[in-house]
């Protein structure tokens, strides 16, 4: 079989995404690869493929337990034999499964790291062709990650150690260049086939609101959403319980994650949402890493985090299945402070010295003003992300809340330079809040404290409403008509570009929202996307559709339980959407389906046949 036979037979997919193929290629050749692609793009498939056409093992490594479970599971429900080696399993199981492996039962064996160099494992692998070493999460090797792991050091030993050397193939959804030569380097790839595919995820939606009221917005956002599964992440934990709890008591089928529970209720909370019988969500950023849901259908941020890769690691959880999802940040002022607090206050760094302390810090408030300007931007947000990782696109994606409102450009020159001139005039001495606050006329101790009330420019701006001044600061400062200093303080400082409109050479224009639409509305803690986002599930078209799909799922439901498996796991949205558009009636039909391989139709084919003629199944759509 080739490998687009294997393809549509074992995954049941009719073409490879971005960045596949070459990798895949790159593998059979017998070259060492190195694949750097966004979450969801599809990097299991570039080193399970190959696996199932070699003679001999293919051995993933994997950092966590849970991401070994369901992606053993996903090849077990597509007719491939694998397994999984790790602390998850008793002492019996473990030789047990590695005796079946020493008979070759498995085509792929999934490792955690730390086993790699265990006496009985190195004797297995020493005595059995290995003809591929798979690295995912491959930027556990580097420190300059988020995820360091020392046991990913191994794995250059345990390979070493190996009587020939397998083809190495790492994986990873980290772009930075650090990262990048750190797998190289540590991990000792050859000559590597290096793939990078944009960092673009055109099925999400990307939102910015600033709801006078978060909780009513996340929970208007969770009522117009029934049965979807989602995520909902908070800064501390405290929010976490308190979002948590008001969603429960307002009936809402919710779980909690974050460091501070036991390992046993976190277990049980994670299984719930996995198994969609508890489809909602609310973590701090404890939770995440080892989801590989597919059919997470919206995150919704209730606090800005602490920097654009975090919020774009944690947003991209939604929609892997490629089908459409929506990634909302709530904004609010408290989220900048909350997030300088821990910057200030960072324990994980209390090891460094000063100096190394005082620069980590400084590049920690660096990256926090660039989110801030996120959620101040009337760009395109996409657009904004995308640059901010060194891909230049287009201004405009027709996805994201701002490319979807309908803005006016108004000249802002006139409260640009009572601005400008009041940083000047005040000696470049404050930071941003303590400007506005005097060209809108306050009356605070530090206002007095400092005899602000002196300033030329003291309440010039005393008309603008305090919410509008924000976004023309917050817009100054992204614009780079002032700029801001990296310590705790940000003080404003003038730049070139402040000269140039105080001498007159340039006018200052700036977006907004038109009043009567979309800005009074998310004032309002109202969906940006309004009616639209009440239809539910993106992609399905008319009631009827929604009907079948809400049998579609009861099935898999029930399919899930038979397996002991996680719904997506049996088929994901994506598939059971199509299937709803598709509507097949026989085997070829459905087949020719997005995700149906040969395997699980022969399991559970005519099952889903007969649900969508209408022989089985009621109409409640629980998930
Ligand atoms: P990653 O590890 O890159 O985050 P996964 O390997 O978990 O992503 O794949 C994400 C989803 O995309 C899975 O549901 C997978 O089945 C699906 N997928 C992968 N490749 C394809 C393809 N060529 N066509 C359609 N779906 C695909
Ligand atoms: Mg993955």
């Amino acid at each position: 079989m080739n490998y687009y036979q294997i393809l549509k037979q074992y995954f049941g997919y009719d073409g490879f995404r971005e960045g596949q193929e070459e990798l895949i290629c790159g593998i059979l050749e017998g070259r060492d690869v190195l694949g750097i692609m966004p979450t969801g793009a599809g990097k299991s498939l570039c080193y399970q493929i190959p696996a199932l056409m070699s003679d001999g093992i293919t051995l993933v490594i994997s950092p966590l337990i849970s991401l070994m479970k369901d992606q053993v599971a996903s090849l077990n429900q597509a007719g491939v034999h694998a397994a999984y080696l790790n602390s998850s399993l008793s002492p019996g199981q473990y030789y047990k499964a590695l005796s079946l492996a020493k008979t070759g039962r498995y085509r792929i064996i999934y490792v955690a790291p730390e086993r790699l160099v265990t006496e009985e494992f190195l004797d297995f692998a020493r005595n059995t062709k290995i003809t591929m070493v798979a690295v995912d999460e491959a930027h556990c090797v580097s420190q300059w990650g988020q995820d360091f792991r020392p046991s990913y050091l191994k794995i250059a030993e345990f390979i070493r150690r190996l009587p020939s050397r397998p083809v190495i193939s790492a994986f990873t959804a980290t772009a930075t260049k650090e990262v990048r030569d750190d797998v190289i380097d540590i991990l000792l790839l050859r000559n590597p086939v290096v793939v990078t595919t944009g960092f673009n995820r055109p099925n999400l939606y990307f939102g910015v609101q600033a709801p006078k009221d978060k909780y009513a917005a996340v929970k208007n956002y969770v009522e117009c959403h029934p049965n979807q599964s989602g995520i909902i992440y908070c800064l501390t934990r405290k929010l976490v319980e308190e979002v948590c709890g008001r969603l429960c008591q307002d009936g809402f089928p919710a779980v909690r994650y974050h460091a501070g529970l036991t390992d046993e209720e976190r277990r049980q909370n994670q299984d719930a949402f996995m198994y969609d019988t508890a489809p909602v969500m609310v973590a701090t950023n404890a939770f995440g890493m080892g989801i590989d849901k597919s059919n997470v259908r919206y995150v919704l941020h209730y606090n800005m985090p602490k920097n654009i890769e975090s919020y774009y690691q944690e947003a991209g959880r939604a929609g892997r299945d490629g089908a459409p999802a929506d990634c909302i940040l709530f904004y609010g002022g408290q989220d900048v402070v909350t997030n300088q607090m821990f910057i200030e206050h960072n324990q994980e760094n209390e090891e460094l010295d000063p100096a190394t302390r005082s620069l980590v810090a400084q590049r920690d408030r660096e990256r926090l003003k660039k989110m801030t300007y996120y959620c101040f931007t009337n760009d395109c947000l996409r657009d904004y992300i995308l640059r901010y990782f060194g891909e230049y696109g287009e201004n405009y994606c027709g996805n994201c809340s701002n490319c979807l409102t309908n803005f006016e450009e108004k000249d802002i020159t006139g409260e640009a330079l009572a601005v400008i001139e009041c940083v000047r005039a005040c000696g470049q001495r404050y930071g941003m809040g303590t400007i506005l606050d005097t060209v809108h006329g306050a009356n605070t101790a530090k206002i007095r404290q400092y005899r602000l009330e002196g300033n030329p420019q003291y309440a010039s701006l005393a008309k603008v409403p305090a919410y509008r001044l924000r976004r023309i600061g917050n817009h100054l400062l992204a614009a780079g008509y002032l700029s801001a200093t990296n310590d705790e303080y940000a003080i404003v400082k003038l730049t070139q570009m402040s000269e140039r409109v105080l001498s007159g050479e340039e006018k200052v224009r700036m977006k907004f929202a038109k009043e009567t639409g979309q800005e009074a509305k998310q004032n309002a803690g109202e969906s940006v996307r309004g009616k639209k986002a009440k239809g539910g599930i993106p992609g399905l078209q008319g009631e009827a559709d929604e009907a079948l799909f809400g049998r579609l799922r009861k099935l898999r439901a029930e399919i899930a339980k038979e397996e002991q498996v996680p719904p997506y796991i049996v088929f994901s949205d994506k598939t059971l959407i199509l299937m709803c558009a598709a509507k097949p009636s026989g085997k070829e039909e459905m087949l020719a389906i997005s995700g149906v391989g040969e395997y699980k139709y022969a399991k559970y084919g005519e099952r889903f046949l007969a649900c969508i003629a209408g022989k089985q199944g009621g109409a409640d759509p629980g998930i």
